[in-house]
């Protein structure tokens, strides 16, 4: 039996032909390319994490309420009074679940649209081809801000059912105007549901979620991840309860498991220390941003979140000259027109800052 016809006579043409989602080794690079928390937890909460953790039930299912954790979220995070939230194995799966609960069976003779502004976050459009929605990206004006009137002319023209807005977004780092976003939502009415990607909010202080009762069409979702948690996969989102409930249908009942239940229920006690660590990064990025504003040829975009966007002469060769001294920063200059030359890094320790300075200083000189 050939596995090429087996393949292709089981696994969807669309999947076949698609690539696989490439994240490059990092091993041994000082690592700034994925908004990662530099910081670990202090060395007296580690031990009090490792009891913690030991004690989990393995042998069990989580309990599938998840209310212990789902309440200190509530309670913590700013979520609105007679809110609840959903949890996801990272927000990754809950864009996944959304673009599911969206996306229209053939018997229903047409397709679904999900939208958002281009450049942004991959995994949206990822997320509605596997689901089966098509995928509608507004391009951003050259200064990197929301093109208002293309997106409302793109919401009468294709109907979305779900817009994703990352506040700030990514790769760019920027803040869309919360009046747009009004409009984007309000244009949406009954027809559409406005997800606003709070993904970075820890750094741009920034938020819908207090905004969730005047608009019944308004998701909004964060994930741990950029806090600091990224290894321990947590998501959440929320929005109107009934409408909550709809995607609550589609999620497993135990995408959350114990040991991510534990870890980020322990963090959550102490958010404090990941909130300290937060404003030391906010603060790093205002010194690195002014760094780089300094370098000749370098035209620093202003951030939000825990990332900086840069422009430069030559954006390949910057990069492979970092590669070179084993720093890894992410080259987005091929993602989108308005990108190009276009480099993301995320914001570290002054250190490793510095480190990378010091190579973008040589690789801009060379
Ligand atoms: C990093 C990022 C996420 C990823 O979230 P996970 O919870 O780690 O899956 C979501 N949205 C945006 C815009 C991001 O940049």
């Amino acid at each position: 039996m050939s596995l090429d016809s087996l393949i292709a006579n089981t696994i969807r043409q669309d999947v076949r032909s698609d690539h696989i989602y490439h994240v490059p080794d990092a091993s041994g690079f000082v690592k700034l390319d994925a908004m990662e928390n530099p910081y670990v937890l202090p060395s007296h909460l580690h031990l009090e994490l490792a009891n913690r953790i030991a004690s989990v039930a393995l042998n069990r299912y989580p309990v599938a309420s998840y209310d212990t954790i789902k309440q200190r979220i509530r309670a913590k995070l700013g979520v609105p009074q007679g809110y609840d939230v959903m949890l996801g194995n990272g927000s990754d799966e809950l864009i996944a679940i959304m673009a599911q609960a969206c996306a229209l069976q053939p018997a229903e003779g047409r397709r679904a649209v999900m939208m958002a502004p281009a450049p942004s976050f991959v995994m949206f459009q990822r997320s509605a081809m596997v689901a089966g929605m098509d995928f509608v990206g507004v391009p951003l004006k050259a200064d990197l801000t929301l093109d208002l009137p293309a997106m409302l002319a793109a919401i009468g023209q294709h109907q979305p059912a779900l817009v994703f807005l990352a506040y700030p977004n990514n790769p760019t780092g920027n803040l869309f105007d919360a009046g747009d976003i009004e409009k984007v939502i309000n244009a949406l009415g009954d027809k559409g549901l406005c997800v606003v990607d709070e993904a970075y909010e820890p750094f741009a202080q920034q938020s819908f979620m207090g905004r969730l009762p005047e608009f019944p069409n308004l998701i909004v979702m964060r994930t741990l991840s950029k806090l600091g948690l990224a290894g321990i996969r947590l998501g959440y989102m929320s929005c109107a309860p009934a409408l909550l409930e709809q995607f609550d249908k589609i999620r497993p009942p135990y995408n959350v498991n114990v040991l991510t239940q534990a870890a980020a229920e322990f963090c959550l006690d102490h958010l404090d220390v990941l909130n300290e660590q937060a404003a030391l990064l906010r603060q790093q990025r205002g010194e690195l941003s002014a760094k780089l504003a300094k370098l000749p040829g370098v035209n620093v975009f202003p951030s939000a979140a825990n990332f900086i966007l840069i422009r430069v002469p030559n954006a390949d060769q910057v990069h492979s000259k970092l590669l070179e001294r084993k720093v890894l920063i992410k080259n987005v200059g091929r993602m989108h027109n308005v990108l190009a030359n276009c480099l993301r890094i995320t914001v570290s320790t002054p250190e490793e800052n510095a480190i990378m300075l010091d190579g973008l200083t040589a690789a801009l000189a060379s």
